[in-house]
């Protein structure tokens, strides 16, 4: 069985590439799909924009406390998280230069190579306009540079809208709003979610046990398949 070739989606893109991934997601029917966020869940985006803000601040970064909750106000940011994230990626790179979390791209690597897994990175790096060209650029750089493998890169507020098996989440929004609309998710835990109850598919609180929650789900999606085939 070959993968469907790669695509990108973007979320406000000229030629309306969201229609794309969704077509994407009945396209991909007979492969389990994992719907993969970036930022808090493969990048270590928190301890990348901990340094930025401390800089752009001028607070000693020990004073900034690493436990943080959605828009930071622990760190005093206060109405300026925009020109925040513009001076992060635009000055500081941030999408080029942050750390990938521990494990996250050789546990992708390893289910890019079952046949049957479809690996499709969801992610809202384009909130802020007038820098996408910026912030796809370093995003497909990084995750280049990291060898972490994806057959579909897509660029999207709605995360529901794009299909999956099981999302891997961490931004506490989407985690409820997934969940409202019935979809598998798996949170991958900071502080940011601390509050949220878990959902069916569970938390992770690092890799190695989103690997096991995520092949817990392939397990469960090969056995409805068999089911189904079986009817
Ligand atoms: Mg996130």
């Amino acid at each position: 069985m070959t993968k469907p070739s790669n695509y990108i989606c973007q979320w406000d893109a000229i030629l309306n590439l969201e229609q794309l991934c969704s077509r994407g997601a009945a396209m991909g029917e007979s492969h389990f799909i994992i719907g993969v966020d970036l930022d808090g869940v493969v990048a270590d985006f928190y301890s990348y924009m901990r340094k930025v803000a401390a800089e752009w601040t001028g607070k000693d970064i020990d004073t900034l406390p690493t436990g943080v909750s959605w828009g930071l106000p622990e760190w005093g940011i206060g109405g300026e998280y925009a020109s925040l994230h513009h001076f992060a990626v635009t000055q500081r790179e941030l999408f080029s230069r942050v750390d990938p979390m521990p494990g996250a791209a050789l546990t992708l690597r390893e289910f890019s190579k079952m046949e049957d897994v479809r690996i499709r990175i969801i992610t809202h790096r384009l909130l802020i306009p007038n820098f996408h060209k910026m912030a796809v650029e370093q995003t497909v750089g990084w995750l280049d540079y990291h060898g972490i493998p994806y057959s579909d890169l897509c660029f999207m507020q709605e995360k529901g809208a794009v299909g999956a098996d099981v999302y891997l989440e961490d931004g506490p929004e989407n985690i409820k709003k997934l969940s409202e609309e019935d979809k598998r998710v798996i949170i991958f835990s900071n502080s940011t979610n601390i509050r949220i109850t878990d959902p069916p598919a569970g938390r992770a609180q690092n890799w190695t046990a989103a690997k096991t929650l995520l092949m817990n789900e392939y397990r469960e999606y090969k056995s409805r398949i068999r089911g189904q085939e079986l009817q």
